[in-house]
């Protein structure tokens, strides 16, 4: 049994009720494979003494400290009667000599457990006062001599695991230790040369001390491990294809078809060379009796969603359904609005279904989609809902794609009979990394902008200057362009966030006196929502005050100014993607970044590489290397790249190594037939990390 394919459900284990199994299942665990591969976000060290030596001297700072102690002596010190004093006892450190006050505020029971001469292992926290040790956050735990066994969890490097709901450390630890025990042996995962030359452990004692370790030491070992076995999946699954050879794709030459053709000829504009290269590149896929799985990725604006639709074409003009799916109802809308206008024409019929549509309404829909009257059918997750029946689903376009979760791709992906998948992401992955990890074949890039763009300029505001972008944005208005002013969401508790947008609005009520604008916020309902946007479109708003509700997708011509408050606030690439809200058009658009005062340095970094460039590339490689290997969880993205053992950004050793391993095995046998390369076919087929990149 490999590890990652324990299906148990999580709600098997012991002492697993419901409230339990839903905070696991917040935390993406559902079986007991996926909670083995839940990775600690710290560690408590109790492997090693750790004693008073090592406290700084009269410093703020706690030190963390892990030893064995003699109780000396209980007094008590503050209040006026026995019931408000606290209770301080008085320790010797034995494995260095030096005593250490414990105060137990709150603990006076401690008096009864804590005897005077009885040995204890103490585990906590430690700082010094005026050469006083002292400690008010301890365990303590009973032995009878300095060499007696330790009692759990003593003796352990002890992970940490990240916590929801009402998960516990000591939930999750239970849980683990009760799936490791039942579990005989964990089958083998990299062939036994590579573990050999790099010294790793095997997979089945990887994963115990991963979660179970003696030190520190084993514990990275393990983590080596099973980082570079992930790695080396990732990058066999990504790049196996392409060792096989490019079979017939090169012979049959894929062309445009009539309808496409039609299409393009009837656009007001003509396709870059980037957009002709990458419709030629997924068409190709399309045609291919390879199952396409691509990535189309260009910033905002460089006319993704178009060659969504001519390849939407390609595969209708040969009698099969689309779907397009988008993340919020909001930008569902829009697309369906624009296919409507755009494909209608051509006889193609496309169909709006969210969740928000009504019993009476969605009917015919479902009907026609059905009995395939509906060409293309364009959505929010909705599509993929339980009543909802295709007649030939043969492709999904996923926009926006990382906004998704894994499970919901993957139940849309089971009403069709393997669909060809394009995902649009806006946000790239820097080249680096996307060609070490999916090599160039499954990546279609559109780096080029519509010819007719102006890059946006972009201001970097303080308070300052706050008067002066005002007036500018003033003139704007008079040339009858329109503006954006964007809030952070600053909290969850939506409070704040509509006091500050709100705040804002009567303010700019008064600043632009007369000037049309409505505001925009997550507390407002749907179809309010949706009429907003509309007059906005049709320019009977000037401006819009809003949260960053308009970051995704939303395509208005004349827009022509952003306006971010606390853009220190807010995160790279969340500032690019709203800058691309402007700069849609031939017109000069202007984004201005307001900060305030107490602005951290990297934010600085942030906003200054923004002024510097529009170009998401060079900024995803920017942010990569400002994130640094604090933010683990940023470049663990999700869904896709789901990594649980390695980072992208700490581990590029890691990749390398496995990168050699990959390429070395797949140039001599592309089809894992020979030896030892039988078992990569094997774990692959019985326990694939990354179903989603195969
Ligand atoms: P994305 O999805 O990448 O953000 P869109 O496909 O929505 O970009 O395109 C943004 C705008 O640019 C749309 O209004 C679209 O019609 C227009 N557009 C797309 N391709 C071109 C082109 N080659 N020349 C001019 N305008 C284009
Ligand atoms: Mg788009």
């Amino acid at each position: 049994m490999y590890f990652r394919a324990l299906n148990n459900k999580i709600s098997e284990l012991k002492g697993v009720g419901p409230s339990v199994e839903a905070s696991y299942k917040d935390s993406q665990i559902e079986t007991w494979g996926d909670l083995l591969q839940l990775s600690p976000r710290d560690f408590e060290d109790r492997s090693r003494i750790i004693n008073l030596n090592e406290v700084s001297v009269d410093g703020e700072e706690s030190t963390h400290i892990n030893t064995i102690v003699e109780v000396v002596s209980h007094t008590y010190f503050g209040g006026f009667s026995a019931k408000g004093r606290t209770l301080k006892i008085v320790v010797h450190d034995v494995t260095c000599n030096k005593n250490l006050s414990l105060l137990c505020f709150g603990r006076n029971f401690l008096a009864k457990t804590l005897k005077v001469k009885n040995l204890y292992y103490l585990y906590g926290t430690a700082t010094r006062h005026h050469g006083e040790y002292q400690s008010s956050q301890f365990e303590m735990s009973h032995i009878e001599s300095v060499d007696s066994p330790l009692p759990f969890p003593y003796g352990q490097y002890l992970p940490i695991y990240p916590l929801r709901g009402s998960l516990s450390q000591r939930i999750i630890r239970r849980d683990i230790k009760s799936i490791l025990s039942t579990s005989p042996h964990f089958d083998e995962e990299l062939p036994s040369y590579i573990r050999d030359e790099l010294s790793l452990l095997n997979t089945d004692d990887a994963i115990r001390n991963y979660h179970n370790p003696s030190s520190r030491e084993m514990w990275e070992l393990s983590r080596k491990t099973l980082a570079i076995t992930e790695l080396f999946y990732m990058q066999i699954i990504a790049r196996k294809n392409m060792f096989i050879g490019t079979k017939s794709e090169s012979k049959t030459k894929s062309v445009c078809s009539n309808i496409e053709n039609r299409f393009i000829a009837s656009l007001p504009f003509s396709l870059t060379g980037d957009q002709m290269k990458v419709l030629k590149e997924i068409r190709e896929s399309l045609d291919s009796n390879h199952i396409m799985n691509r990535m189309l990725q260009g910033d905002v604006g460089s006319g993704k969603t178009l060659i969504a639709w001519i390849t939407a074409l390609h595969v209708i003009d040969k009698g099969y359904q689309v779907v397009f799916m988008a993340p919020t109802e909001l930008l569902a809308t829009q697309h369906a609005q624009n296919a409507q206008t755009l494909l209608g024409p051509l006889g193609i019929k496309a169909e709006l279904l969210t969740g928000s549509i009504s019993q009476k309404n969605r009917r015919p829909i479902l009907e026609d989609i059905k009995n395939g009257n509906c060409n293309i059918i364009i959505g929010t997750h909705a599509v993929f809902s339980q009543d909802v029946e295709f007649k030939s689903l043969k492709y999904v376009i996923i926009d926006e794609q990382h906004r998704f979760g894994v499970a919901q791709r993957e139940a849309l992906l089971a009403k069709g009979e393997d669909p060809d998948i394009l995902m649009m992401s806006a946000t790239p992955i820097p080249r680096s990394l996307a060609l070490t990890v999916f090599g160039d074949l499954n990546i279609s890039t559109i780096r080029e902008k519509p010819n007719n763009r102006k890059d946006i300029i972009s201001y970097l505001v303080s308070e300052r200057s706050r008067e002066r972008m005002y007036r500018s944005i003033a003139v704007e208005f008079e040339r009858g362009h329109q503006a954006y002013f964007v809030y952070p969401r600053i909290d969850d508790s939506g409070a704040s966030e509509l006091r500050d947008v709100t705040n804002m609005f009567e303010m700019l009520k008064r600043e632009y006196p007369g000037v049309p604008s409505a505001l925009l916020h997550s507390k407002i309902p749907d179809d309010d929502k949706l009429d907003i946007l509309k007059r906005f479109r049709n320019k009977e708003l000037m401006y819009l005050v809003s949260t960053s509700v308009v970051e995704v997708g939303l395509d208005v011509p004349d827009a022509t100014c952003m306006i971010i408050e606390h853009a220190d606030i807010f995160g790279l690439s969340a500032l690019h993607q709203l800058r691309g809200r402007v700069g849609r058009s031939d017109l000069q658009s202007y984004c201005f970044f307001v900060y305030g005062d107490n602005i951290s340095d990297i934010a600085k970094e942030r906003l200054k590489a923004l002024k510097e460039t529009n170009d998401g590339f060079i900024l995803s490689e920017k942010d990569l290397s400002l994130r640094g290997p604090g933010d683990i969880n940023g470049t663990r993205q999700s869904g896709f790249l789901k990594l649980h053992f390695s980072s992208f950004i700490n581990d590029t050793d890691y990749i390398l190594i496995a990168r050699k391993y990959c390429d070395k095995i797949l140039s001599s046998d592309p089809k894992l037939q020979m030896g030892e390369n039988r078992m990569i076919q094997k774990v692959i087929k019985e326990a694939n990390p990354f179903p989603d990149v195969d």
